[in-house]
C-alpha cells in the first residue's frame, strides 16, 4: 500500500498541491488525469520524492516519510522510499551510450549492487516480459519510440519496485508505438504490478487504470473507480473533462 496524506507542495509562493490525501493499493492502477499544469507530474515526483513535498506524509510499505515545512529530512529516508519505486518518462531516457540490456541492468549493478551475471540474468528476463529480448544488444538510437520505451519500462522493473510510476509513457508515440506499450502496461497490471500513471490518454487511463484521480489547479477534484470516473462522474468539472471519450 501508497499512502500519501495531507501533501503540499509549493515552489516559492506559489501552491502546487494542496492538502492532497491518496491511497494506492497494492495491485492497482491509478491513472491521474486533468488539465495541463494541473499537478500530475509534480505528484508522481513527490511519492518517489525526486520533489520533496513542503509538507505531508509519503509512506510506501512500511517506510514513511513526513515532512513540514522548515524541518529536514534525512538522507536515507529520501533513499528508502526512492527505492521502493520505478519511473517510467515521457521521454524514455535510456543511457544512449548502453545497449538495451546494458540500460536495464545498470541500475541493479550500481544501485542494488547485483553480480553481472544475476543482473544479466533478471534484465533478460524482463526484456523477454517486455517483448525486447531480440534487441538485447541494441544501441537505444537503433530502437523505435515504442521499443525504447518498453527498455525503459524493464529498466524501471528491475529491483522488483513496491509501484511503478508512469509519467506520460505513451504521449512521445504515434498511435501504432503507443500500442505496444499500452500491451505492455496492461500486461503488468493484469499481473498485479502496482501503478500510477499520469496521462492525458483518457482511452489509456480507461483500458488499464482501476482507479482515477482527477486533478485541478493542485487539488483532487474526484477519485473513484475508472467505471464510476468514466461513466458517471458526480463533480460537474469531471464530466465536461472526460465527455471527450464518452
Ligand atoms: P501536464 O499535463 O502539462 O504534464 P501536469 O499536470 O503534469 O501538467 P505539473 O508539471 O505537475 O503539471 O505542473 C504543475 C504546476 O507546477 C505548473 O503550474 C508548473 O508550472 C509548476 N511547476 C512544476 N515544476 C516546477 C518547478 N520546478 N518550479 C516551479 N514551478 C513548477
Ligand atoms: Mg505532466
Amino acid at each position: 500500500m501508497i499512502e500519501l496524506s495531507n501533501i503540499e507542495k509549493r515552489f516559492g509562493e506559489a501552491v502546487i498541491l494542496k492538502d492532497i490525501s491518496l491511497s494506492f493499493p497494492e495491485g492497482s492502477v491509478t491513472a491521474l488525469v486533468g488539465p495541463s499544469g494541473g499537478g500530475k507530474s509534480t505528484l508522481l515526483r513527490c511519492i518517489n520524492l525526486l520533489e520533496l513535498p513542503t509538507e505531508g506524509t509519503v509512506k510506501i510499505g512500511t517506510d514513511a516519510v513526513s515532512f513540514t515545512a522548515g524541518k529536514k529530512v534525512t538522507w536515507q529516508s529520501i533513499q528508502k522510499i526512492r527505492r521502493q519505486t520505478g519511473m517510467v518518462f515521457q521521454s524514455f531516457q535510456l543511457f544512449p551510450h548502453r545497449t538495451s540490456i546494458e540500460n536495464v541492468m545498470e541500475g541493479l549493478l550500481i544501485v542494488q549492487k547485483w553480480s553481472r551475471e544475476k543482473a544479466r540474468d533478471r534484465a533478460m528476463e524482463l526484456l523477454t516480459k517486455v517483448g525486447m529480448a531480440h534487441k538485447a544488444d541494441a544501441w537505444p538510437a537503433n530502437l523505435s519510440g515504442g521499443q525504447q520505451q518498453r527498455v525503459a519500462i524493464a529498466r524501471a522493473l528491475g529491483p522488483s519496485p513496491q509501484v511503478l510510476l508512469c509519467d506520460e509513457p505513451t504521449s512521445a508515440l504515434d498511435p501504432e508505438l503507443s500500442e505496444e506499450v499500452v500491451d505492455v502496461l496492461g500486461q503488468l497490471a493484469r499481473e498485479g504490478t502496482t501503478m500510477v500513471m499520469a496521462t492525458h490518454d483518457l482511452r489509456l487511463a480507461s483500458r488499464i487504470a482501476n482507479n482515477v484521480v482527477f486533478l485541478e489547479a493542485g487539488k483532487v477534484v474526484e477519485t473513484g473507480s475508472s467505471e464510476a470516473i468514466f461513466r458517471s462522474p458526480k463533480q460537474d468539472r469531471t464530466r465536461r473533462f472526460v465527455s471527450s471519450i464518452n
